[in-house]
């Protein structure tokens, strides 16, 4: 339970319709896991704490367990991170949020991993293996911000219109697209299931 000091804190929020003492709450129970480093894993970790969601597991290699949480955020600029971890959500259907920098922007996918399987993040990596880039903290910063956003969105509504789907932003051009990720039968997470030896 809130004391009236958290109450005055998130006050602001709580006012706001979509949100409620409900969708409060939710937030302040809510387990989330967070892997990720720098400039971006701060971003996300300082915006879902600023909303009353404190607990944050952070990660930066993969767990060797996972502990139960609501939702996981994946921000890592490391592609094997990001791959293994995407591989053991996936594995233990686990809902995930990955946010990455691509071209002069930044890029979000959400996926459920409903029973164990794809589309996953590798489904939508062997389609575009070049979707991946660097960026400025600038642009960092507001990649972590906009994956916190999104995950405190997903545990208020347990669904979201990026599920399945890939959410492109150019900083540049101004652009913004959305775009479906199927299932791909080249996914190496897939291919491993099935007994077939991958190199990574
Ligand atoms: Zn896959």
């Amino acid at each position: 339970m809130a004391t009236p000091d958290l109450n005055e804190r998130f006050s602001r929020q709580v006012i706001l319709p979509s949100v409620g003492m409900a969708g409060q709450k939710k937030w302040e129970s809510s387990t989330v896991l967070l892997a990720g480093e720098g400039v971006t894993l701060q971003a996300a970790q300082k915006a879902l704490e600023s909303t009353g969601l404190s607990k944050i597991i952070v990660v930066d290699s993969p767990p060797s367990q996972l502990s139960s949480f609501s939702l996981a955020i994946v921000v890592t600029e490391k592609t094997d991170l990001r791959r293994e971890i995407s591989r053991q959500l996936r594995a233990q259907s686990k809902p995930t949020l990955f946010a990455w920098l691509s071209g002069s922007g930044y890029s979000l996918f959400l996926t459920k991993h409903l029973n164990g399987q794809c589309p996953c993040l590798e489904c939508f990596e062997v389609m575009n293996p070049k979707a991946f880039a660097q960026a400025e903290p600038t642009v960092q910063r507001i990649l972590g911000a906009m994956a916190a956003s999104e995950a405190l969105l997903w545990i208020l509504n347990e669904q979201s219109p990026l599920e399945g789907r890939v959410w492109i932003n150019s900083l540049e051009e101004g652009t913004s697209f959305r775009h479906e990720v199927r299932s791909s039968p080249k996914c190496p997470a897939l291919l491993l299931d099935e007994g077939v030896v991958v190199t990574p």
